[in-house]
């Protein structure tokens, strides 16, 4: 088994899925007693976010390449970053290291095509609906995201920001969630991507039909793959 190296932290609450989503699909695949090797490099979410709101994306590169070369020394065999929003610096960190990093866009693309769709809705940060790094990535494979409008994309930001990464989960915001995905759906989205690792805190497939690419699970069952 190969060790997966992980740069988590932003936030926390997003690597614990991670950490626990690796090691029970390696015990589901392996049996017995088996876990992931897994190196975790987690940095201060509170300094990250504040470089995010001052848009200081070279900075934040740095700080992400650094936190990879130190899992490489560690054994990592491959790295993940734990967030949709910081694969905006992907390209500077794989420059960065020697082992391959797995891309977050890579994993949800992939599930997306395997499911047929070509058309889906984005929720995550502003940065990740806003900007084109991710649109662009999944773009790639010809699938099409769709984004919501200026208020909703506000308030998945608030939510994000200021619910879910400090540990809130609450069905008001579920419910805004919901509503928000549902007028994605009439805009022609046939799925819905939940392109922040902490979405799937709050919203799961069993709260409703429109199929979820929940981009936690799938990028760290990806690293999996990758170490088995
Ligand atoms: N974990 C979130 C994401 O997947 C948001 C935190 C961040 O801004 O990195 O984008």
């Amino acid at each position: 088994m190969k060790t997966i190296g992980l740069i988590g932290g932003m936030s926390w609450e997003s690597t614990t899925l991670y950490y626990q989503t690796m090691n029970r699909a390696v015990a589901e695949r392996l049996g017995g007693l088996n876990s992931a090797r897994v190196v975790l490099a987690s940095v201060n979410f509170a300094e990250i976010a504040a470089m995010q709101r001052a848009g200081q994306w070279a900075e934040m590169a740095e700080v992400l390449a650094n936190s990879a070369r130190k899992l490489e020394s560690a054994g990592a065999e491959c790295i993940l970053i734990g967030t949709n929003t910081m694969h905006k610096v992907a390209p500077q960190v794989q420059a960065a290291i020697g082992v391959p990093l797995l891309h977050i866009a890579d994993a949800a693309a992939i599930a997306i095509r395997e499911h047929g769709l070509r058309k889906v809705g984005l929720l995550g940060t502003r940065f990740t609906m806003e900007q084109p790094f991710y649109a662009e990535h999944l773009a790639q494979y010809g699938i099409e995201a769709v984004i919501p409008n200026e208020a909703d994309r506000a308030e998945v930001h608030r939510i994000i920001f200021d619910e879910l990464c400090q540990g809130k989960m609450l069905d008001y915001s579920r419910h805004t969630l919901l509503r928000i995905a549902d007028k994605l759906a009439v805009q022609g989205a046939e799925g819905l991507i939940l392109g922040c690792t902490e979405l799937p805190l709050l919203l799961q497939q069993s709260h409703t039909p429109i199929a979820l690419f929940d981009t936690t699970v799938l990028h760290a069952l990806a690293a999996v793959d990758f170490a088995l």
